[in-house]
């Protein structure tokens, strides 16, 4: 399953990956460390053989003793036992060890595959799914893939391994007195294949219960006054008994389902057991088996019990495992929103012609956009609130690509431009800024890896910030961002705009929709922000008309279309709606 472009929806999920695709990704893992795998098996079966020793020792002993046998011989196997016990000790160790190393191997290269591929959403994805899923991929389903590939893979090939190779050994030592081995599976297969079908509903009807539990309890605190003020104490707490009564009978049904499960698993244990001594003292008697045949295989059946408890304990767990592995390979169906093509733009020309762009399937907000800006030009976008002037600022600074026609810088179209490459060309500025957690030389460093610390000095100083960047306690290898040295919003923008400059790109588009100046520093920033416009192309969406007036064209965007497209004073002279809404502004 994937998204296929043009669904009609804001508010998409990311994709999910089919149980095909989570299949093969599995055995492309289990393939990359194959050797790794063997050895990981390898040193399991040299441990599980050891282990054979000890049941093997005890069925000679029997048989030494029943036969009448010297101290020296007893001594002698006694030795063994101990040998064989240290032996399956140390291997047990080393293989648990290889089995960590795999499983902790694979997990790490899960993980970096999984944030390699969430770098490389597109943003308009990322932006139309919300993060919430996003986060809940990284945390929760990461979280128990991990708990999955650490201690589920390993424990589930040591088992494998374990009982083959114990059931071999049972066989090998007398088949026919290991034939009661089998009794115990068809009531092991009926019960495992009842208990899940009900489980996974159950377990999920239970995660359910408590999601909504702690929805009441935290609706219930976050509203506490309102909840007092208006007397809902009494229904708030009903909420609450209902909440809780309804987990409660969601736990009894999956404690129900255990009680029936764990007593069967248990009986089809030890039935092999009781039916091999049964059996085998049957054999003993008509001299088809020695008592120490009988006595190693009812050990060897015996040993059965720990790989299988692990082997049905992981079998719940691998669901759950596979459900978030599903989800977080999903992320790579997103198909690409840009695709390289390693042309070149020839100069700094930007022309839009004819685009037409759509939020929703059927719904374009743009219709037909043509614009050709000269480059150092300054452009001023104006219209009413949901013209469309923020969009086709996305369009212009390459967010997203349009449905229809082309953005054009130079020759190459902006979404055939890779992502560092577009950087250097356009970029869009909004108030919105973010520090991220580093240096002050590695926010500033994100825009041009590259660059030396003269350049990131002299970048601080184009914008007015070089005297309390270098002020900070440790200058700019300061700790910035959450956790760190508090930057003031206006110190944030300001190493945004840094940022800008050192990205260098020769087009700005400007939009002030989500203007959070705060009016102090207002005047201050404009002085920097004034600094990086200076010899660039710059596209000002403007929200308020006052920015239009310095512009050298303006362009009115309405109903998704350019209706008028002049200098100030053409348009004014035309009379048209700049003109009118020149007029009401003024008037204001
Ligand atoms: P402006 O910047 O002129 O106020 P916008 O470009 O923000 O206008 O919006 C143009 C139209 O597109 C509006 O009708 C708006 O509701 C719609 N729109 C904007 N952003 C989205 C979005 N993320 N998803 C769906 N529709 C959107």
């Amino acid at each position: 399953m994937s998204v296929s472009a043009g669904v009609p929806s804001t508010r998409r999920t990311l994709p999910v990956a089919t149980l095909a695709s989570v299949r093969a990704q599995t055995a492309v893992l289990l393939r990359e460390h194959r050797r790794a795998l063997l050895t990981v098996v390898g040193l399991h079966a040299c441990a599980a053989v050891a282990g054979l020793a000890a049941p093997y020792v005890v069925g000679r002993l029997v048989d030494e003793v029943t036969g009448g046998t010297a101290y020296a011989t007893v001594d002698r196997l006694a030795l063994w036992l101990a040998g064989a016990i240290l032996v399956q000790t140390v291997l047990g160790w080393a293989a648990g060890r290889a089995s960590f190393r795999l499983g902790e191997r694979v997990f790490a290269q899960l993980r970096e595959q999984f944030m390699t591929r969430v770098m490389a959403l597109p943003l308009s994805t990322v932006e139309r799914a919300g993060t919430g899923d996003l986060v809940s991929r990284t945390t929760n389903d990461v979280e128990a893939l991990s708990h999955v590939v650490r201690f589920g893979i390993p424990s589930i090939f040591v088992a494998v391994v374990t009982l083959a190779i114990t059931v071999g050994a049972a066989v090998a030592t007398g088949w026919l007195v290991a034939l009661p081995v089998v009794v115990g599976v068809p009531i092991m297969w009926l019960s495992t294949r009842r208990y899940l079908r009900y489980a996974p509903d159950g377990y999920l009807r239970e995660r359910a219960t408590y999601a909504v539990m702690n929805g009441v309890v935290t609706e219930t605190v976050d509203g506490a006054r309102t909840v007092d003020a208006l007397g809902l104490a009494t229904r708030r707490r009903q909420r609450m008994d209902e909440a809780i009564r309804a987990s409660f009978d969601a736990e009894i049904y999956t404690l129900k389902l255990r009680l029936i499960w764990f007593p069967q698993v248990e009986f089809a244990y030890l039935l092999p057991v009781a039916a091999t001594l049964v059996w085998g003292g049957w054999l003993v008697s008509q001299g088809h088996a020695s008592v120490g045949a009988v006595t190693t295989v009812a050990l060897y059946v015996h040993q059965l019990a720990n790989p299988l408890d692990e082997l049905l304990m992981w079998l719940d767990e691998i669901q759950v495992g596979a459900t978030s592995l599903a989800r977080v390979i999903g992320i790579a169906d997103v198909p690409p929103d840009r695709e390289a093509t390693g042309e070149t733009p020839t100069d700094a020309h930007l022309v839009v012609d004819d685009v037409s762009y759509a939020y929703r399937a059927g719904r374009d907000v743009l219709h037909g956009v043509s614009l050709d800006l000269a480059p150092g030009e300054r452009l001023a976008i104006v219209g009413p609130s949901g013209a469309g002037k923020s969009t086709l600022g996305r369009l212009m600074a390459g967010i997203d690509g349009p449905r229809t026609g082309r953005i054009d810088v130079g020759g190459v179209r902006l979404v055939d431009l890779d992502l560092d490459r577009l950087r250097g060309e356009v970029a869009l500025v909004t108030q919105e800024h973010h520090v991220f957690v580093g240096t002050l030389a590695d926010n500033l460093l994100l825009a041009r890896p590259g660059a030396g610390r003269e350049d990131l000095v002299d970048a601080l100083a184009a914008v007015d910030a070089r005297e309390w960047a270098l002020g900070l306690p440790d200058g700019l290898d300061t700790t910035v961002g959450s956790g760190g040295h508090a930057l003031t919003t206006a110190q944030s923008q300001q190493l945004a705009l840094a940022r800008l400059v050192l990205a260098d790109p020769h087009t700005l588009v400007l939009d002030e929709a989500t203007s959070l100046l705060d009016p102090r520093a207002a005047r201050h920033l404009e002085r920097s922000l004034a600094a990086v416009v200076t010899g660039r192309t710059v596209v000002a969406i403007a929200h308020r008309l006052h920015t239009a007036h310095d512009a050298d064209r303006v362009a009115v965007v309405d109903g998704g279309q350019v209706t008028e497209i002049g200098s100030h004073d053409e348009l004014i002279a035309a009379r048209g709606a700049y003109a009118a809404l020149w007029r009401s502004w003024r008037d204001e």
